[in-house]
């Protein structure tokens, strides 16, 4: 940040009084600029056996496949992010969800949380973010071409979820090193 949201003076990196890294600073009104990770919501929509993914209509990675997922709202749970966002990306409505997954990743100041749930109806469509929706079985899933390493953790982790019989939450970090 350059400039300060409250005053539109310029900003400078400082170590305020009592803390202990650098923050960006209103040279005119005081005003701290503090700068947190980001929270993604997402879900691992499923049917039949199959996990619903969505290839990419826009710049990230446009055209590789992604769980419907985004960046949380002000005012809404993580839930609700999640569920919208299958709505929004996948025409997709979730049922019975539950927590399946935290990922963090500190070099891009991120967080996932994942939740699984049903597709209703198995009923599903693109979503103006998506080419095209489609859901997949475990061998069908284009591994090749998933958008991210924490689709692929996900999806990895659900499988042997199904395979097991259970529904365990996967808790993880992704660096930038983090190769398949
Ligand atoms: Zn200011």
């Amino acid at each position: 940040m350059n400039f300060c949201s409250d005053c539109g003076n310029a900003t400078s990196l400082k170590i305020p009084i009592g803390d202990n890294r650098e923050r960006s600073v209103c040279e005119n009104c005081d005003t701290i600029h503090y700068q947190n990770p980001k929270i993604i919501a997402g879900c691992v929509p499923t049917f039949d056996n199959k996990v619903l993914l969505c290839r990419r209509a826009i710049e990230p990675r446009l055209g590789f496949w992604t769980l419907p997922a985004g960046f949380m709202e002000n005012n809404e749970t993580c839930l609700e992010a999640a569920l919208r966002e299958s709505e929004e990306e996948a025409h997709a409505s979730i049922e019975n969800p539950i927590f399946y997954g935290i990922f963090d990743l500190p070099h891009i100041n991120q967080v996932y949380i994942f939740y699984q749930g049903d597709v209703i109806d198995g009923s599903y469509h693109p979503g103006i973010e998506s080419l095209e929706v489609k859901l997949f079985t475990e061998n069908d899933i284009p591994w090749k071409f998933l958008a991210f390493p924490v689709v692929e953790l996900m999806l990895r982790h659900h499988f042997k979820n199904i395979k097991n019989k259970n529904s365990d939450i996967y808790t993880g970090t992704i660096n930038k090193s983090w190769k398949k």
